[in-house]
């Protein structure tokens, strides 16, 4: 699983944001409100809290959008040993696990240890969430 998206630096971590992928759930913004600032540029700041609190915060991160790479000797990213599957009531599913996302075809969509899967079959970005069950009023 490489990282993806756009990269984050500070000496001991990188942090990588993809933002096809984030349904603004603001974990981030929540666990670590002086790195992750929506009305900033750069947005991310890492410089502003540990390696081991960022991969933290990172970890939490429902969609996947999040992920870490660690310069230091801190460790890396261990997905969760049983797949997991939690309902978001009008929203997506959030998956962890060892994650292979497999198309109809079988190609590879996307490995990742979490997942933001969309439920109301109204994303542009499927089988991903993208938020779109917000403007559906989707109440599955
Ligand atoms: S925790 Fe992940 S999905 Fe939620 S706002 Fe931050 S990057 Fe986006």
């Amino acid at each position: 699983m490489g990282p993806r998206g756009k990269r984050y630096t500070a000496p001991e971590i990188d942090i990588y944001f993809d933002p096809r992928t984030c349904i603004h759930a603001a974990r981030c913004v929540a666990g670590l409100p002086d790195v992750f600032v929506p009305d900033a540029r750069p947005w991310i700041r890492p410089e502003k809290a540990t390696a081991d609190a960022l991969a933290d915060i990172v970890k939490q991160c429902p969609s996947g959008a999040l992920h870490y790479v660690r310069k230091d000797r801190g460790a890396a990213e261990v997905p969760e040993a049983t797949v997991s599957v939690t309902m978001v009531p009008g929203g997506p599913l959030y998956v962890r696990g060892d994650l292979d996302i497999v198309a109809r075809d079988g190609s590879l969509v996307r490995h990742d240890y979490r997942v933001a899967l969309c439920r109301c079959g109204h994303s542009q970005n499927k089988p991903f969430c993208d938020n779109s069950h917000i403007a559906a009023k989707f109440e599955g």
